[in-house]
């Protein structure tokens, strides 16, 4: 199989006409359509993983978030996406990203999320718009709010989770964004959420909860981590998994100390 084809596979999956003006997913770096050696799927590119990627063999690299989203207009030694781009080119490896397209197809970030909670009858959150950002869905029996906190860490294997104050009503309906979703916090609330779960949430979003709903901030990097899981899905259907390698290096860039 070619690069080419390999993109086509995911493209296919999650159109790249889906995509915000500001994003910029698709292939970024190309290596001459070459023949695929191997794959290394992550949400990041850094420079650990093309390192990552040089030691397993692999000649693309697939991730969540583009390397590039902005014109470059030099390439020096200061910048770790210059960095990157240096290694990628030296060695040969291709770098694809699909960011926002993933994010708002059925069956992309935000499904995958909802279902790993064990949401039922999921559907868009903003209603009209299809594909978009931010679902919703409901669990099967309501919880109380801390027993709803205490499987979400569970299911999704996360130590902490940043919350809103919570309240006495039951969990039923939740809604959900990936990543920087604070934005869909009232569409969530327009909608009877009794929970909203995103990946990024500032100081003043908590005030919004108002004790309307309960606001959940899982963390970016654990709200889009399973992406990995959907793109070996994904590849693996038309390519053999010896060369789809999950990356074993990455972690959160954000410590608690
Ligand atoms: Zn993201």
């Amino acid at each position: 199989m070619t690069t080419h084809q390999l993109c086509d596979i995911l493209n296919q999956f999650a159109p790249l006409s889906l995509q915000d003006s500001w994003d910029n997913s698709g292939l970024q770096i190309d290596n001459n359509n070459a023949i695929v050696t191997g794959v290394l799927i992550c949400l990041d590119i850094t420079e650990q993983s093309l390192q990552e990627a040089i030691e397993k063999g692999c000649n693309v690299i697939v991730a969540h978030h583009p390397l590039l989203f902005q014109g470059v207009k030099q390439i020096g030694h200061n910048n770790y996406i210059h960095r990157c781009i240096r290694l990628a080119i030296l060695h040969q490896i291709a770098i694809y990203a699909n960011h926002t397209p993933l994010d708002k197809v059925q069956g992309g970030t935000n499904w995958l999320l909802g279902t790993q909670i064990g949401l039922q009858h999921i559907t868009y959150l903003q209603t009209g718009e299809t594909p978009s950002y931010g679902i919703i869905g409901e669990l099967t029996q309501p919880m109380d709010q801390t027993a709803f906190v205490n499987t979400l860490k569970e299911k999704l294997g996360i130590a902490q989770i940043r919350g809103s104050q919570m309240g006495k009503t039951p969990i039923k309906r939740v809604a959900i964004c990936s990543g920087s979703g604070s934005f869909l916090i009232d569409n969530a609330m327009a909608c009877q959420a009794d929970a909203f779960i995103c990946g990024d949430l500032k100081h003043h979003d908590f005030h919004k909860a108002d004790n309307r709903l309960l606001l959940l901030d899982i963390g970016h990097f654990e709200s889009e981590i399973g992406t990995k899981e959907l793109f070996f899905s994904l590849l693996s259907k038309k390519i053999p998994t010896f060369v789809l390698h999950l990356s074993e290096k990455e972690r959160s860039p954000i410590y608690c100390y």
